[in-house]
């Protein structure tokens, strides 16, 4: 951990000398200090992103998907969802790349686990050739109209998986979120299938769709 830290600090000065050696004089300082302020802020949250992963009770995030986010193979971006309403989302696009809520990495850590346990799911389902990328773009099924609906049906199969697998973690480690309560409930896969149609953010897109699979019990 050492090394990296030392690393990460090279790269954080490395790249204040290359913005400072770029900028012209009139704004250096502005530049400078407002790049600084961001790369520590990058650094902070990918520090905060390590603990949670290092800690988290799934052994196969902690040996397999850590190492991949600390090499770049699975890039993390790092967005404010301020006044978006959502405060502790992520995000899986193009299969390899993790938008994660900087609001998220200030919540309870089981939540932060299990958050990042879905899609770890997504990802996994990305590398083993059941998801195409373009899935976990919301934009593609508006791109394709002709396709939406084998889009949605496929992108309703990755996402009631990802969600019965986070609740199932849930159950386990108790304290998951909301809809996951009532877990052993003989009826829990409609109740999760029923949130799922209308909660999930891609139902915006999908609601049709989603709402047939319901009803037709495509679980
Ligand atoms: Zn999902």
């Amino acid at each position: 951990m050492k090394k990296v830290v030392c690393i990460l600090v090279f790269l954080a000065s490395f790249i204040s000398f290359v913005v400072c050696c770029h900028s012209k004089a009139t704004n250096t300082n502005s530049l400078v200090k407002e790049s600084s302020k961001e790369i520590s802020k990058y650094f902070a949250l990918n520090a905060r992103l390590y603990r949670v992963l290092s800690m988290h009770p799934v052994i196969e995030i902690r040996q397999n998907f850590l190492p991949k986010i600390m090499t770049g193979e699975v890039f993390v971006v790092y967005e404010s969802e301020e006044g978006r309403g959502t405060f502790f989302s992520a995000t899986l696009t193009d299969g390899v790349q993790i938008h994660v809520a900087e609001e998220l990495l200030m919540r309870p850590l089981r939540l932060q686990q299990l958050v990042l346990f879905h899609e770890f799911v997504h990802y996994q389902q990305y590398i083993g050739g059941h998801a195409f990328p373009e899935m976990f773009n919301p934009s593609f099924a508006d791109a394709y109209p002709e396709k939406r609906e084998s889009f949605c049906k496929q992108k309703w199969h990755t996402e009631f998986e990802a969600y019965q697998k986070e609740c199932e973690l849930s159950d386990r480690l108790k304290g998951g979120p909301d809809f996951c309560r009532g877990f052993q409930a003989s009826d829990f896969v409609e109740k999760l299938a029923a949130w799922v149609a209308v909660n999930d953010s891609s139902a915006s897109i999908c609601k049709e769709t989603y709402l047939q699979m319901v009803q037709s019990k495509q679980f």
